[in-house]
């Protein structure tokens, strides 16, 4: 029986939810595998490693950067979902902006803000297997990842994203 671990960062859920939309199809492979991890569907946490993290989010804080490592070691494949995790997403427009000046604006006490002047991929820190892309992310590819992980195969995925076609 192979572990399923679901991981979040800075995102807005919409790509855990597509993974919560596929209930129907997950039931199909439910005697092959075991969500140990997914704390947007359930309070239950079964302890590591796991054989599939799905991370979705981008890294926007130094705990960030300390969580993203410890889930890389205890995760055998690691497949990030999403334009935020595979690129930075929209929060990534701080990248070329004054960060501190953005949370002046918009925060009344910044100072109690702990984060980063980037908003970056996950790939840029941890080696990652496989991404998805999408904002959300393609269910068809994703069931096709979790199929794949399941039977040692590699996923059928686009050598790119639209984005860069
Ligand atoms: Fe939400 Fe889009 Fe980021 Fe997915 S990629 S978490 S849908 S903003």
């Amino acid at each position: 029986m192979a572990s399923l671990a679901v991981w979040k960062f800075a995102s807005c859920d919409g790509c855990q939810l597509s993974l919560l939309d596929c209930e129907d199809e997950l039931l199909t492979v439910a005697d092959q595998v075991t969500i140990a991890h997914f704390l947007e569907a359930s309070g239950d946490v079964l302890p590591g490693p796991y054989d599939l993290s799905l991370v979705e989010g981008s890294v926007t804080t130094s705990a960030d950067i300390a969580r993203i490592h410890r889930i890389r070691d205890i995760s055998r494949v690691l497949v990030t979902i999403g334009a935020c995790a595979t690129a930075g997403g929209i929060q990534a427009l701080r990248n070329n902006a004054d960060v501190a000046e953005y949370a002046s604006v918009v925060y009344a006490r910044p100072e109690y803000l702990d984060t980063l002047a980037t908003s970056t991929p996950i790939a840029a820190h941890v080696d990652v297997d496989y991404e998805l892309h999408g904002c959300p992310i393609d269910k068809g590819q994703l069931l096709d990842t979790i199929a794949a992980v399941l039977v040692g195969r590699k996923p059928a995925l686009p050598a790119h994203s639209v984005c860069f076609d």
